[in-house]
């Protein structure tokens, strides 16, 4: 077992430039506090920049020194790093475009190309202290391309990614220049985590539509490698901010807090500053709920702390402007000389005064326009240790798929939120309780420790998954044992399946005609060996394409025959089709409603073929047919089976699996291989006798002993027999 890295853009401790020399300051952030009990055991180490350019190489060595008795690597980044990956790509590019704020993304390339060179470095910096199984946890949206420059120099590593903020619709990734490269970073991890099941879905979505890869369950077949996506709500640390809480030093603090503002119904608002938290629309939320309600002038006021950030940025300039002008309005509007609505601070806390705030305000207005998960919403419902207290959250918060007992709101909603505002404030304090206790419930069970024991759990589960999956695959030694074997068999046989083993998949089903190279392959195996295409093509196109071949040809899944010489098909299974009228024309209305789709009908079954469909409508159409079809299958006692992009309807009793045994009844074969890549050819493998070698094509869970990556490996491994 190698050790842990935790990898993020920036290290949980801050440098500090101070008379020429420099200090840490240690974070104390919800993510810090998590992984403090993974980086700090053993040789397990954090790697991330530091916070702060240091240009001095002297200085730099003693900050490595230092760092390393902090279990922690620094990447150091100049100011120009700064400005394009961090402040441009990161900030002015993902995290718009990820928030949905599409108007705000900047496209410029060289933001891009500095991105991808400090994904880069960091890369550098992790080869420098990785082994090759080690486990290597990448954090969040400034190191998407990261995943995949580590996989590529260390295969067998263990690379997870986690993003902490939310992960767009699909038609908002495609409108990135770079999105493949994106997704394809991202796609070097073995586990993909997301805060929610919207944002992993959006994920799935952007992977099948831009990638071409489509999923499972959450598990993405990629090229030689299962990935799982998943989501992970991450928590808080519970027992610190109910600690807190309760603790004397806070208890003083808000008391003195509670002297100074009388007896008020406190709301209190706390975010950095950022278009996403929706700051200006909470504030004139405020400003519609006095003025609807002026009984409450005197009684309620709001202390709201805008903690800055990246304030070097024009935008959020701007967005300070504004809020500065609305709360100025709003004061000056209805202050008296004993009340002023609005308490802002533009600053940030110290932890005990922040915990003060949390513990003595009645409501808490967490309205964010999006946000990943929102963590100032899950300390106050943990502050709250006298079960009193409302809150009153957005529905665009990660947080609020757990949060189901906050008063939800739609941000963009005004009145709505003023509505939410008085609802709060005249809440019985049994229903209060009722809520926060709901809510504490949920979110000390799924504190920051359990998160991240829960995702360390889910990664071990995935490699050991994979594992499994690559024990199986075809190496050089199982190709030199089936080598062997065929050498020496005076009687041996092979069932090769076509579509998708001995070919790719082509978009028109008829294109798929063999080429040269497979022509002469085929021809070369029947030399020494009787080869049966097993398929569940038509017998007429199977014919063509192997006329002149010395092969044996089951076709239809076993419904014909053609032995080799033999001019005729004949039939291998009794024909029973007068199930297919009623069935057919249920499919022909689907062929209507859904551009792109088309019927084959062959002797034993009628498919449905859906890969020209637009994505997303086809797996759409396909569920419901699907549906529609199972009534009617029971009727006929038929058996529907969802393929590659198509829908079959067919007789149960007739599959590749009985035609293979009905085929080598009687024989006695000494080499028996059997090669096939769905589910149609699981009936195939699970007809095998025990000696035989059985090899399904993809990374699929399978009866087959062995998985190969593709039918270009299939052809590589029986041009080896030859
Ligand atoms: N916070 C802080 N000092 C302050 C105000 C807030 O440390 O003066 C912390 C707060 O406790 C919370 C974090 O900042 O843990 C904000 O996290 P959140 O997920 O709500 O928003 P983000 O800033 O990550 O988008």
């Amino acid at each position: 077992m190698g050790k842990t890295i935790i990898v993020s853009n920036r290290l949980p401790v801050s440098l500090r430039h101070k008379n020429g020399k420099f200090e840490f300051k240690p974070s104390a952030g919800g993510l810090a506090t998590g992984l403090g009990s993974i980086y700090k055991e053993g040789e397990n180490i954090w790697i991330g920049w530091p916070g702060n350019d240091v240009e001095d190489p002297e200085q730099r060595a003693e900050i490595i020194i230092e760092l390393h008795e902090l279990k922690m690597a620094p990447v150091f980044l100049t100011r120009e790093d700064i400005e394009q990956f961090y402040e441009g790509f990161s900030n002015e590019t993902l995290w718009p475009a990820f928030h949905y704020f599409t108007q705000n993304i900047n496209y410029d390339e060289h933001h891009w190309e500095a991105y991808v060179r400090v994904n880069k470095m960091f890369c550098d910096a992790i080869l420098k202290k990785a082994d090759p199984d080690d486990t290597i946890w990448v954090h969040d949206y400034q190191l998407l391309l990261l995943p995949q420059m580590l996989r590529e120099k260390l295969p067998n590593a263990t690379i997870a990614f986690f993003q902490h903020i939310p992960f767009p619709s699909y038609e908002v990734v495609r409108m990135l220049p770079w999105r493949h490269e994106i997704l394809a970073g991202m796609c070097g991890a073995d586990l993909i985590g997301f805060h929610t099941y919207d944002d992993m879905r959006h994920f799935l979505s952007a992977v099948g539509r831009i990638m071409g890869l489509s999923n499972e369950s959450g598990y993405i077949q990629a090229e030689n490698r299962l990935i799982n996506v998943d989501s992970f709500p991450m928590g808080i640390d519970y027992d610190k901010f109910a600690k807190s809480a309760k603790s004397k030093k806070t208890q003083t603090i808000a008391k003195k807090f509670l002297e100074l503002l009388g007896d008020q119904k406190l709301l209190l608002s706390i975010d950095r500053l950022d278009y996403s938290k929706g700051i200006p629309k909470r504030i004139k939320a405020f400003d519609r709920f006095l003025e609807e309600n002026p009984e409450y002038h005197g009684k309620v006021s709001m202390i709201m702390v805008v903690v800055p950030s990246r304030d070097k940025v024009r935008s959020y300039q701007r967005l300070k402007e504004d809020i500065d002008t609305l709360v100025g309005r709003i004061n000056s509007d209805y202050s008296t000389l004993n009340w002023v609505p609005i308490h802002y601070f533009y600053r940030s806390f110290p932890f005990e005064e922040l915990s003060a705030f949390y513990a003595m305000s009645d409501i808490a207005l967490v309205t964010p326009l999006r946000d990943g998960m929102n963590l100032v919403c899950k300390e106050f419902v943990a502050s709250k240790v006298n079960k009193k207290g409302v809150l009153i959250l957005s529905e665009m918060a990660g947080a609020s798929k757990e949060l189901q007992d906050a008063i939800l709101v739609n941000p963009n909603n005004n009145k709505g939120v003023a509505d939410a505002i008085k609802q709060a404030i005249t809440m019985p304090e049994k229903e209060q309780q009722a809520r926060i206790v709901s809510m504490q419930e949920t979110i000390q069970r799924y504190d920051v420790f359990q998160w991240v024991k829960v995702f360390m759990d889910r990664l071990q589960y995935v490699k050991q998954k994979q594992l499994d999956l690559q024990s199986k695959e075809v190496d050089a030694d199982v190709i030199s044992e089936l080598h062997e074997n065929f050498k020496k068999a005076k009687k041996p046989i092979l069932f090769l399946d076509y579509d998708g083993t001995l070919v790719g998949f082509k978009g028109k089903p008829e294109e798929a005609s063999p080429d040269e190279e497979l022509k002469s392959l085929v021809s070369k195996l029947t030399k020494k060996s009787q080869v049966v295409i097993i398929s569940g093509r038509d017998k007429e196109t199977l014919g063509k394409w192997f006329k002149g071949q010395k092969v044996d040809i089951i076709a239809e899944h076993g419904v014909w025959l053609k032995i080799n010489g033999g001019k005729d098909w004949e039939l291998y299974a009794d024909i029973d089709d007068h199930w297919k009228p009623d069935i057919k024309s249920v499919m022909e209305y689907y062929v209507q409603r859904t551009p792109g789709a088309h019927i084959e009908e062959k002797h034993h079954s009628l498919v449905w073929h859906y890969r020209k469909v637009e994505s997303g409508l086809g797996d759409l159409r396909m569920r419901e047919l699907f549906s529609h079809l199972k009534y009617m299958a029971r009727g006929h006692n038929l058996q529907v089976l969802e393929g590659n992009k198509v829908l079959e309807i067919k007789r149960p009793d007739i599959n590749k699996g009985r035609a293979a045994s009905a085929f080598m009844k009687g024989n006695e074969y000494d080499f028996i291989l059997a090669i096939g890549d769905d589910w149609t050819d699981e009936d195939t493998f699970q007809a095998m006798p025990e000696n035989a070698f059985s090899i399904r094509v993809g990374y699929s869970y399978t009866k087959a002993n062995y998985n190969i990556k593709s039918p270009k490996e299939v052809r590589y491994l029986l041009n080896k027999l030859t």
